[in-house]
């Protein structure tokens, strides 16, 4: 071989190396990536997806085929062997609205009927029939007077228990026909003038003492022995605090002339049961026409 020959061999050699030994650098390149794939967080979580819950190695939070692993539901998911909900079809877009459900007053008591123990009279609300009288008066014990016999029976109760307390109560009046109320109503107008008698007395056929519920008490062995001052009695105190479980109620509290139409009445008793009574008291004895969600009762509406 010449020397020029040598040297074009050398030459072809050297080019030869040139390209191939980067291409041996690509090749090797390629197979450590690959390598390295195999254990990279997506190809390891491929593989071990089934056993790890996923969003383990930043696998993607796709469940596995098959479904989520038992116990790995997330909240609000439906457990793995739960039929789908039955997806009830949506409501028509102009699908009237139904009118609100207006609550008529009463709260589910006969506060209208005239013979019921629950019945609501005051000067907006009168009797119907205006002379309206209840057919089960018995007379009251120990007094001359008569009452409804329910509310008869639960008086002789609270007056035993009274006694016993040591703050004995005696009857001053109660049941008043139409014709008594409206003389009671003429004796005070005659007495204390039109105005002051409207608000310590009711015109007939607007009265409770004509439904055979109401009773006036007076406190016995008190200084006080008339109902203008029976507010400051031991007896007084003893029916605020007691009267409910017997099925009474304050009926004109103080503070309630707006609704009622009465000033403070605390001699007045009416009574309602005692379921009624309980609930009232529950509520901290609002006025009849407060608890029952009525219109105030100032007046006759004239
Ligand atoms: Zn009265």
């Amino acid at each position: 071989m010449t020397t020029a020959a040598r040297s074009r061999t050398r030459r072809r050699r050297r080019r030869v190396a040139f390209v191939v030994a980067p291409l041996l650098v690509v090749v090797s390149g390629i197979g450590a990536f690959v390598a390295l794939d195999r254990f990279a967080p997506d190809a390891l979580a491929a593989r071990v997806g089934a056993v790890l819950p996923s969003g383990w190695l930043g696998a993607p939070s796709v469940p596995a085929a098959g479904g989520p692993a038992p116990g790995l539901t997330t909240e609000g998911s439906a457990t793995p062997d739960a039929p789908p909900a039955a997806t009830p079809d949506p409501p028509g877009a102009d699908e009237p609205e139904p009118p609100p459900t207006v609550e008529p007053p009463g709260r589910g008591y006969d506060i209208d009927s005239p013979g019921s123990v629950t019945v609501v009279v005051n000067k907006r609300r009168p009797l119907d029939p205006l002379e309206y009288a209840p057919d089960d008066l018995v007379p009251v014990a120990g007094a001359a007077v008569t009452m409804r016999a329910a509310a008869a029976e639960a008086l002789a109760d609270l007056r035993a228990d009274a006694q016993r307390d040591g703050s004995p109560i005696a009857v001053h009046s109660a049941t008043r026909t139409y014709l008594e109320q409206r003389t009671t109503f003429e004796g005070w107008v005659a007495q204390l003038g039109d105005e002051k008698a409207e608000r310590a007395s009711a015109r007939a056929g607007y009265s409770e003492h004509q439904t055979g519920l109401a009773v006036d008490v007076v406190a016995l062995g008190d200084p006080c022995g008339v109902m203008s001052c029976f507010g400051q009695t031991d007896a007084s105190a003893w029916l605020v605090a007691n009267a409910y479980r017997y099925g009474f109620v304050v009926r004109y509290g103080d503070g309630h002339e707006s609704w009622t139409g009465y000033k403070a009445e605390p001699w007045h008793l009416r009574y309602v049961g005692s379921g009624l009574a309980a609930a009232v008291h529950e509520e901290g004895e609002p006025s009849l026409e407060e608890f029952f969600g009525l219109e105030p009762a100032p007046d006759y509406g004239e």
